[in-house]
This record gives C-alpha cells, sequence and structure tokens, in this order.
C-alpha cells in the first residue's frame, strides 16, 4: 500500500485524512494529539466549559491510520524529519500546517489536557481583569471583543486598529452593524493606530499615545507554519506555499497543500481549508489508482461571524443578514463539523 503523510491535523488536514483512512497506508503528524475547532475557541475565553464541544483525539476519527504527535522540522523528497530525530517516509505527502496564531488562541506542541489546562487559565485572567486591549480588528478581534462585551458588563473593552474600519475585508453594513454592537456595549474602537511596543501595562501606539492594560491579545501578524520549507524547498515558500491548480506544489506531483498554508489569494477559512481538503484527498487517490485529478476553484464562499451568543452577520457575495438568524447558524455549523468528528 502506497504511505501517504499528512503533516498537519486541523481543518485541511483532519478532512484529507478522514477521506484517506483505510484506504492507503496513511499517517497523520500534528503538533497535538487532537483536532481543534478553533471558530469556537472564543466562546471558550468567556464560557470555559464550551471546550468540551470542540475537540476530537485524532486517533478517534482515524481508527485505521497512524498517528505521531510531533513536530516536523525539514522535509526532502522521500522522508520528513521531526524535531527529536524521528524519520517519517512517504510516498505521498500533504501539507497542511496551517497558521500560527498568538496564544491562547491557537497553540502548538500541547497535549490535550495541557491546552485545556491553558484556555482554562485564560478564562481566569479575563475574568481577574478589569482593562482588557485586543490589538486588530479583523474577523476574529471583533468576535472575541463581542464575547468579552456581551458576557462581562464590569470591563473596559478597548479594540485598537491601525486600519480605518473594522472588519475590512467584509462590506461596509456588516462592519457598521458590528461596530454599533460592539460601541452599544461598551467597547471603545481606536482607529488608525499601530502598536509599536508594550511593557508590562501598557500598549504604546506610533502616535505616541499609551493604551493601559491589564491583559492583551494579539489577534494580527497571523503566519503559515512554512519553517520546515527548507533547502530545495524554501523557493516553494517565500510566505504561504506555492501550488498548481491541482493543490500541488509545481514540478512535484506527489506532494500537495491545503489550507491556510497554501499562497492562494483567498479568505482563509475553516471552509475554504476543508474544500482544499477534499480537492487533495481526491487526487491522492487519483494519483493513487491511475485516475485523473481535479482542480481546485477558489471562490467567495459564505461567511458566518458571531457577536456573543445572540447576534451575528452572515455575508455572501454582497448579500448581508444580521441578527439572531446567523448566531443560530454559527452554533449550527460547529455542532455538525464536531458530529462528523465522532461517528
Ligand atoms: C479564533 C479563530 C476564529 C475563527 N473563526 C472562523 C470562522 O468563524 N469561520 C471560518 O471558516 N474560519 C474561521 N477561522 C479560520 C480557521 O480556523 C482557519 O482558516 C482554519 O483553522 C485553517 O485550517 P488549517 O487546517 O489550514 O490550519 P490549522 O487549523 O492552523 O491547523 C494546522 C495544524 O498543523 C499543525 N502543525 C503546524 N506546524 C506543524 C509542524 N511543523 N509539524 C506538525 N504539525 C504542525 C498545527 O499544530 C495544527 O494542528 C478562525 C480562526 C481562529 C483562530
Amino acid at each position: 500500500m502506497k504511505r501517504v503523510v499528512v503533516i498537519g491535523g486541523g481543518f485541511a488536514g483532519a478532512r484529507v485524512a478522514k477521506k484517506l483512512n483505510g484506504k492507503c497506508n496513511l499517517t497523520l503528524i500534528d503538533t497535538e494529539d487532537y483536532f481543534e475547532y478553533a471558530p469556537g475557541i472564543l466562546r471558550v475565553l468567556v464560557e470555559p466549559e464550551h471546550y468540551k464541544k470542540l475537540h476530537a483525539k485524532h486517533k478517534g476519527y482515524l481508527p485505521d491510520s497512524k498517528v505521531v504527535v510531533g513536530h516536523v522540522k525539514k522535509i526532502d523528497k522521500k522522508n520528513i524529519l521531526l524535531v527529536g530525530g524521528k524519520k517519517v517516509p512517504y510516498d505521498y505527502l500533504v501539507i497542511a500546517s496551517g497558521s500560527n496564531y498568538n496564544t491562547p488562541i491557537k497553540e502548538q506542541d500541547t497535549f490535550f489536557a495541557t491546552r485545556v489546562k491553558h484556555l482554562l487559565e485564560a478564562n481566569k485572567k479575563i475574568q481577574n481583569s478589569n482593562k482588557i486591549a485586543i490589538v486588530g480588528a479583523g474577523l476574529v478581534g471583533i468576535e472575541l471583543a463581542a464575547e468579552i462585551a456581551t458576557h462581562y458588563n464590569d470591563k473596559k473593552v478597548t479594540v485598537i486598529s491601525s486600519g480605518s474600519k473594522i472588519l475590512e475585508r467584509n462590506s461596509s453594513k456588516a462592519g457598521n452593524y458590528a461596530r454599533k454592537f460592539l460601541e452599544n456595549r461598551g467597547v471603545e474602537i481606536i482607529f488608525n493606530e499601530r502598536i509599536i511596543d508594550k511593557d508590562k501595562n501598557n500598549l504604546k501606539g506610533q502616535s505616541g499615545k499609551e493604551y493601559p492594560y491589564d491583559i492583551v491579545f494579539f489577534t494580527v501578524g497571523v503566519k503559515p507554519n512554512i519553517q520546515f520549507m527548507q533547502g530545495d524547498f524554501s523557493k516553494f515558500a517565500p510566505k504561504g506555499i506555492e501550488v498548481n491548480e491541482y493543490l500541488q506544489i509545481p514540478g512535484m506531483e506527489n506532494i500537495f497543500v491545503a489550507g491556510d498554508v497554501s499562497n492562494i489569494v483567498e479568505e482563509k477559512t475553516a471552509q475554504t481549508a476543508e474544500k482544499h481538503g477534499d480537492v487533495v484527498a481526491n487526487n491522492v487517490l487519483a494519483l493513487i489508482n491511475g485516475n485523473s485529478m481535479k482542480k481546485y476553484i477558489s471562490k467567495k464562499r459564505l461567511m458566518v461571524i458571531s457577536l456573543g451568543k445572540r447576534r451575528g452577520v452572515i455575508e455572501h457575495k454582497g448579500f448581508v443578514i444580521t441578527g439572531w438568524i446567523p448566531a443560530i447558524l454559527k452554533g449550527f455549523i460547529e455542532k455538525m463539523v464536531m458530529s462528523s468528528f465522532r461517528r
């Protein structure tokens, strides 16, 4: 049987692995022993018990595959080298190593029990803080501000953005709704300010102003996880990893890329990562079985932004729905995705 190795067990890698489980000699390598539903993590920061709904151990949904918990250090054309020296050979490789965020929003190299401990600690810190600063007014910064503002009414939440609007990649209708929602709940939003430094109690802005905080969350500076793309591989990953229309590294037929780590210019979302995963799983099997591969077609997909538990925004092709329907839809998607790991 052909040896297929998947690096990364997030939305893209887990999707590929689930589709290939039992159909080849599959190994999933991840820095963690679990899949985590990242879009639900911000809720855990204010409602810690919610973590119970967001995780699935890789081994549980991959009964016929091998799971290796380890950190990939380097790859070559035949092997994967892990930190610690272990070598894993492959015939086909899928790189789905995603992107990194500041903790506690995303973490690497943690086992499930440690991850839970860190999330609970983060919640305690929020509870014990009066001044909460959030740097960045994109999707994650805005959802986080809304979670905190709707769960606690005694906190001073400040969102600081270098831009002139919130949710800059969304329509102004979506941005205006979210802005009003936050401002009505006492969140202060500061525009056109770049944070250039911080000490223990203050963020320092380029304007010269200082912003006091007890706890700060940086939601900017997300980077693809490409540190192992060294030597011959580095030229394919100046930023994200370059791919052709079949999601292969150009000129390397047996190496595929899926999810946030690819350099495709599109919204980096869980949904998109899953679509990549579908195409890659199909194409790996096509090569193994001598069939023809599918092309990946990038397109704008539905976006659901939650504003606390009971409000949100749906946006699709310029069409915007605000209010409680998006919040219900977001919860429903979370349930559907997580139940797909428990079958
Ligand atoms: C707080 C938050 C909220 C979000 N909300 C939404 C939302 O509402 N809707 C939506 O569609 N998207 C949302 N997203 C985006 C979505 O979560 C990402 O687009 C998605 O997780 C990308 O999946 P991925 O598999 O490419 O990468 P990741 O989820 O980043 O997974 C990559 C995996 O690879 C592992 N890995 C990395 N490097 C190595 C290595 N060297 N060796 C071994 N393993 C490695 C990591 O540990 C990780 O498990 C949100 C993201 C965040 C952080």
